[in-house]
């Protein structure tokens, strides 16, 4: 504008082309940023595609994985914890089934579902679950009512068509920073003039100059570059599996000073497999011919929600229970024993009461509880343990025996299940009074990349935390084997119990060394871990899979869930790692951390290379040399 207003006063001195060519660098910036920005959308758009949203529906007679958008009304479709409800339904079976309607009703608490209709209003009626929202704990059998725009959720979503943008840390920043530097230029821009025209007295000449330096000194290139680069970044890490869902987190990322992960499934492969079974206190040895008896291969098969497949994979559900399965289906027909009997209630395994019990009326026309859980949850419901067949009463020296003998199987490496089952007289959940039968240990090799990708973190100065529901031993055992420690640093073990009892600020004094575990403890014990690193200024990397990793995950700085995760999780989280891999974080951080860096070195670039752009202007006002 001013060039062309100086062209205007005096015509043919080439202000006309100044002004032709500053227009152009306007328009093609803005161009520039909006391919840029559109881009980005449209790369964040393409990672949410590669998740589809799946539904477990009933077609011909068989459970079977459909994309939620197939489903129709009168499909009968299964949820279950963590999962989000993926259309309208009526219920027809449910397992202390609560859902969260937040997203919904705006009601907070988890609503305990029921299968009579309790109100008029749908939304308000227990025997009802609506597309889109999450399934928090139990599981339960619906019939499709509303599909798509006739969901609830439909209706609400076409009403609020919403968008929302927020200004990240980064991008504040970056805004405050362009603001100053402006600000610096334009004051310098109109110093320049006015001690120009004072000494000189060239008015056009010294407007034209004082434009040049404003406009060299603005950084407009900045925010195209950064967008470029987090984006670039953005799609470098999704070829390596691990998907971003707002450009931002990129940097995030890259200031990362903690990972706390899972170990089940992130550093292991969770594909468990069971190495060992003991019946009372005797190890089976199946190689000799030893078969394990039938109430132990009832327990494995019906305590169990997994199913077997066909395929690679070879079996579906929890890996603990697929485990269970296969190794039980090398013994007998498990289609057989889950014709012969009826489950009439199941009470399913939760992190926290690291436990699982069904009641089934069994093909000898009984009623029995079957049991299996964590050593110290299931020793302390039984007063009898199986000993040649027979139920013998349980001592105190029995039971550290046994306990013994589990931190035998737990040292190496070995995750380990009890079994137990009692005569059931109510299908009530029972506390006490079960037959002891024996140990599972499951092993789930760790992954190869891990113990790499570990040492990378220890070099570049990232702690790394292994959080886990399993026994410390097992843990420990473990973190050997993925190179969890390194010249003298052996891990800090801190159990769940104990960090019931520490307050933040005491856990956060803990929190020192290079390697931390913690162990036996529940998903919602890591908020408290997430706010003590927080507390020691720590930038929190997190991950998670289930329900009650969401707070955490959320209250992490970078909350990261596992692809084969729960829908709550991944809502939640700020990453999904498509391949649950350890490795794929860390590759994620070390991206991070380069475009970071690029970003600096990029505003460093700009401050320096406009002091040579101003120092010819200064001279040539001052010294009064030739304009060069
Ligand atoms: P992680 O966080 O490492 O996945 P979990 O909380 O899943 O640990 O498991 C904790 C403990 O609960 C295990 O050590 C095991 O004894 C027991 N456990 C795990 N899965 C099951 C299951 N499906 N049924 C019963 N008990 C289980
Ligand atoms: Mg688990």
């Amino acid at each position: 504008m001013l060039s062309y207003a100086s062209e205007l006063l005096d015509p043919g001195k080439g202000n006309l082309y100044i002004a032709i060519a500053l227009f152009g660098v306007v328009v093609l910036n803005a161009t520039f940023t909006f391919i840029q920005e559109y881009q980005a959308e449209q790369i964040m758009a393409s990672f949410r595609q590669l998740i589809p949203p799946v539904a477990k529906v009933l077609r011909d007679g068989e459970i079977k994985e459909i994309l939620a958008p197939e489903l129709v009304v009168g499909d009968v479709i299964f949820i279950e914890e963590g999962d989000k409800v993926p259309a309208d339904g009526r219920l027809i079976e449910e397992n202390t089934l609560k859902v969260d309607n937040s997203s919904l009703t705006g009601e907070a608490e988890p609503q305990l579902r029921s299968l009579e209709c309790t109100h008029p209003n749908v939304l308000e009626c227990r025997n009802m679950v609506f597309s889109g929202t999450l399934v928090l704990t139990g599981n339960g059998k619906a019939v499709v009512y509303g599909t798509g725009h006739n969901t609830q959720m439909g209706k609400l979503a076409t009403l609020t068509e919403q968008t929302t943008s927020v200004e990240t840390p980064l991008r504040k920043e970056l805004n405050n920073f362009i603001r100053i530097i402006s600000i610096i230029a334009i004051f310098l821009g109109i110093s320049f003039f006015t001690i120009g025209f004072v000494t000189q007295d060239l008015f056009l000449l010294n407007l034209i100059f004082a434009i040049g330096i404003i406009v060299a000194n603005v950084p407009e290139g900045l925010l195209p570059t950064v967008t470029l680069s987090l984006s670039l970044a953005s799609k470098r890490m999704a070829k390596r599996n691990a998907l971003i869902k707002r450009l931002e987190s990129v940097e995030t990322l890259g200031s990362t000073t903690v990972i706390c992960t899972d170990k089940t499934g992130t550093l292991t492969q969770n594909k468990m497999a069971i190495h060992s079974m003991t019946l009372g206190f005797e190890q089976i040895d199946v190689s000799n011919g030893e078969v394990p008896p039938d109430i132990l291969m009832k327990v494995a098969v019906l305590c169990n929600n997994s199913r077997l497949v066909e395929g690679p994979s070879r079996y579906k559900g929890d890996p603990t229970e697929g485990a269970l399965l296969m190794y039980a289906s090398r013994f007998t027909d498990i289609d057989q024993i889950r014709e012969n009997n009826t489950r009439l209630k199941e009470y399913s395994f939760d992190s926290l009461k690291e436990r699982m019990q069904v009641i089934y009326h069994t093909d000898s026309d009984e009623q029995e509880s079957y049991l299996k859980g964590a050593t110290e949850v299931v020793i302390k419901m039984c007063d009898h343990v199986l000993m040649d067949g027979d139920e013998v009463p349980i001592t105190e020296d029995d039971r550290n025996e046994l306990l013994d003998m589990h931190l035998k199987i737990a040292g190496r490496g070995e995750r380990v299940l009890a079994l137990a089952y009692r005569r059931a007289e109510e299908e009530i959940e029972y506390d006490t009074g079960f037959t002891f039968i024996g140990f599972a240990g499951a092993v789930d090799p760790h992954r190869p990349e891990v113990k790499d990708a570990i040492h990378r973190c220890h070099r570049a100065g990232i702690k790394v935390v292994m959080i886990t529901g399993d026994h410390p031993v097992t843990a420990l055992s473990i973190a050997k084997n993925v190179g969890f420690s390194s010249n003298g640093h052996e891990p800090v073990m801190i159990t769940g119990a104990e960090l019931d009892k520490l307050s933040i600020d005491e856990l956060s004094k803990k929190l020192k060394a290079p390697y931390i575990i913690f162990a036996r403890t529940s998903p919602v014990q890591k908020l408290k871990i997430v706010q003590a690193f927080q507390s020691r200024g720590e930038i929190v990397t997190m991950t998670g899979d289930g329900v009650n990793d969401a707070p955490a995950i959320k209250n992490a700085d970078m909350g990261v869930a596992m692809g084969s995760g729960t829908d709550v999780a991944r809502e939640s989280a700020d990453m999904i790692l498509l391949d649950d891999n350890f490795a794929t974080i860390v590759n994620a951080v070390e991206e991070g951390r380069t475009v970071f860096d690029n970003i600096k070195k990029f505003i460093a670039y700009i401050l320096t290379s406009n002091i040579p752009e101003i120092l010819p202007f200064i001279a040539f006002v001052l010294l009064s040399i030739p304009c060069p």
